[in-house]
């Protein structure tokens, strides 16, 4: 199907030009119905230079979001890496934010990619939600529904969720919202995924409803290091209200602690929690520090 020719115009900010001298692919399937994967990756300078944390595993979940979703990835994931830290070297960025995103061509049916471009953009940034605790409140949005859209794919198209939950949270006061799943249960934040402590034991909502976030994976593996019981689990409102304390997990933010949801003020100390352990762990494991489980 061909969309235009170097005769096609199309009408741009006031203007008519011609649809092929346009810095945009127009005609695409990522710009009309979101449909480009995308993917998140912190770079970091550690006292082995810049270090790109946990790469890899990004690209890997970059090239199953394109396979699950019929995006073509016909890229190697070693490569990806690669072109990476040359982007970073070029930029000269040594503490930044990378965005992968695989950018599907003209088609304006609703059927599977005929073509996919691969784009990669890196700026400094400093962590998402601040260092400071965050206020959060409980959305009236939810999380999708898996049977809409399959949770564990970052695909553009899902973050218009994501940008009504969070402009709806921040217009009554607050920093982030934290969504419910279709049945209730908690699920995680807009970008982030989330963690309670109880008792002196960390919970963290299961699969299946919520994006497989490596930094929960992290955190997880950093508790099991630290001997740090950490439970999987279905959690209710109810459990989030009465925890003692709770915290987010995301690439672009890191570990940042939630000080109150909505009314409720968390009544541990951060400083005291096995959240902010878990976050000087992280800290020293990006930064390549040895014995990063260490602390001190
Ligand atoms: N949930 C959503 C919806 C996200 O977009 C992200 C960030 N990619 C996360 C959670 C956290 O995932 P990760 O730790 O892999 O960055």
């Amino acid at each position: 199907m061909k969309y235009f020719d170097k005769n096609t115009w199309v009408y741009l900010d006031g203007e008519f030009v011609k649809a092929n001298s346009t810095p945009v692919d127009l005609f695409g399937q990522s710009l009309h119905y979101g449909y480009s994967a995308i993917e998140g990756i912190r770079a970091y300078n550690t006292h082995n230079g810049t270090r790109l944390f946990k790469a890899e595993q990004h690209y890997e979940r970059l090239r199953f979001s394109c396979e699950r979703t019929g995006i073509l990835f016909r890229w190697e994931i070693d490569e990806l890496v690669e072109k990476t830290y040359q982007l970073l070297e070029q930029n000269n960025l040594r503490n930044a934010y990378v965005r992968p995103m695989v950018i599907t061509g003209h088609n304006m049916y609703l059927t599977p990619a005929v073509e996919a471009t691969m784009v990669i953009l890196a700026w400094e940034w400093g962590p998402f939600l601040g260092t400071d605790l965050i206020r959060a409140t409980l959305s009236p949005y939810q999380r999708p529904n898996p049977w809409s859209l399959p949770p564990d794919v970052k695909i553009s198209g899902q973050y218009v969720a994501s940008i009504l939950a969070t402009t709806e949270a921040i217009k009554r006061g607050f920093d982030e919202a934290i969504l419910l799943d279709q049945e209730g249960f908690v699920a995680q934040a807009s970008s982030n995924n989330l963690f309670i402590e109880k008792d002196a034991k960390l919970f963290t909502p299961t699969l299946g409803h919520i994006f497989p976030g490596i930094t929960r994976q992290t955190a997880l593996e950093i508790a099991k290091a630290l001997n740090i019981e950490a439970e999987e689990k279905r959690l209710s409102p109810e459990d989030l209200l009465t925890a003692d304390s709770a915290f987010l997990t995301g690439t672009a933010t890191g570990i940042v602690g939630i000080a109150a949801i909505d009314d409720t003020v968390f009544p541990q100390e951060w400083a005291d929690t096995l959240g902010a352990t878990i976050q000087r762990a992280y800290k020293n494991l990006t930064l390549e520090k040895e014995n990063y489980q260490v602390i001190i």
